[in-house]
C-alpha cells in the first residue's frame, strides 16, 4: 500500500458535521472529569479517573500507557460500547454520557469505525461481505454496496482476496479488511485499539501508513499505541496511566 495517492475515503477536512450545541464547532468530542469505575462483587476497580480530553475534527491522536491503565476502556466510551460512570462526554454538540443503549448505537453507527488488534472479523463471512456489512446501516443500494465495498479493497490491495473467508488471510491481510471495514462508510472517527498489535513490522508500518492517508482526507483518528514509532504517525499523544492523563504532548511537523 505504499506510495499510493488515491483517496481511501471522501470525507474532506472541512466537511465533517459541525458542533451544535458544544462551545468549539471544531471539536468532534469532548471528555469532561469522566470517570468509570467497574463494579464486581466487592471488588472496585477505577479504571478511569477525571479525564479531560478534546480532540477536534481532524486530529491523529494516539493514546499510550502500560496495560491496564484504561486505554480500551476509554477507546470503548468514545465507541459508545460501553457508559462512563460519572463526568460529561459531548459527541458532535451533544452531551451523549446518559443515552441508552439505542440511541448510541445509532450515533455509533453514523459516525465511528472500529479497528481492534484481534481484526474481529466474522469468520462465516467473505472478506467482501464483511466489508459490505458496514453498509448496511447506510440507506445504500445493494449494487452501490458491491460498488463501494470493491473500491476500498483494491485501495487496500485486497481486491484479488474478495471471496475468500477471513481464516484464509494472513493477519495482514487481515487487518486490511478491518481497515476497508471501517472506512468504507466514510465516517467521521476512526477508533483503533492497538491496530498494529498482531502485525510484524511491514505490514504494520503499511496499516499506519492507511491511517495516515484517511487522516490527510479528514478522518478524525484516535489510536491506541504500544509502539512510539507508531505514535510518530499521530499529531498528538495522550500518555495514560492509572486511569489518568500523564501528560500531553502536541507535535509540530
Ligand atoms: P488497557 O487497555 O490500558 O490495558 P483497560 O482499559 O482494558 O486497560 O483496563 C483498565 C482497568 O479496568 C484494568 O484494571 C482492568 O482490569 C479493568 N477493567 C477493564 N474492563 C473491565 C470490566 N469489564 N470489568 C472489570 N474490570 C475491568
Ligand atoms: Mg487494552
Amino acid at each position: 500500500m505504499s506510495n499510493t495517492t488515491t483517496p481511501i475515503n471522501e470525507i474532506q477536512p472541512g466537511q465533517t458535521t459541525p458542533a451544535v450545541n458544544g462551545s468549539n464547532s471544531e471539536t468532534l468530542f469532548s471528555l469532561e472529569n469522566l470517570c468509570k469505575v467497574f463494579r464486581s462483587d466487592n471488588v472496585e476497580t477505577t479504571a478511569l479517573n477525571n479525564i479531560n480530553i478534546e480532540v477536534k475534527h481532524g486530529e491523529f491522536v494516539a493514546v499510550m500507557g502500560p496495560s491496564g491503565c484504561g486505554k480500551s476502556t476509554l477507546l470503548n466510551i468514545v465507541g459508545m460500547l460501553d457508559n462512563p460512570t460519572s463526568g460529561a462526554f459531548w459527541f458532535n454538540g451533544e452531551e451523549v454520557a446518559g443515552y441508552g443503549e439505542n440511541k448510541l448505537s445509532e450515533i455509533r453507527k453514523q459516525n465511528i469505525g472500529f479497528i481492534f488488534q484481534s481484526f474481529n472479523l466474522i469468520d462465516e463471512l467473505t472478506v467482501r461481505e464483511n466489508i459490505e456489512l458496514a453498509l448496511l446501516y447506510h440507506k445504500v443500494s445493494a449494487a452501490e454496496r458491491k460498488e463501494r465495498a470493491y473500491n476500498v479493497m483494491e485501495r487496500m490491495e485486497i481486491a484479488h482476496r474478495a471471496n475468500h473467508m477471513p481464516s484464509q488471510l494472513s493477519g495482514g491481510q487481515q487487518q486490511r479488511v478491518a481497515v476497508a471495514r471501517a472506512v468504507v462508510a466514510r465516517l467521521h472517527l476512526i477508533l483503533a485499539d492497538e491496530p498494529t498489535g498482531n502485525l510484524d513490522s511491514q505490514n504494520g508500518q503499511e496499516v499506519m501508513e492507511m491511517l495516515t492517508q484517511l487522516n490527510k482526507q479528514g478522518t478524525t483518528i484516535l489510536m491506541v499505541t504500544h509502539s512510539p514509532a507508531h505514535a510518530e504517525y499521530a499529531r498528538r499523544d495522550i500518555s495514560l496511566f492509572d486511569g489518568e492523563v500523564l501528560t500531553e504532548n502536541l507535535k509540530k511537523f
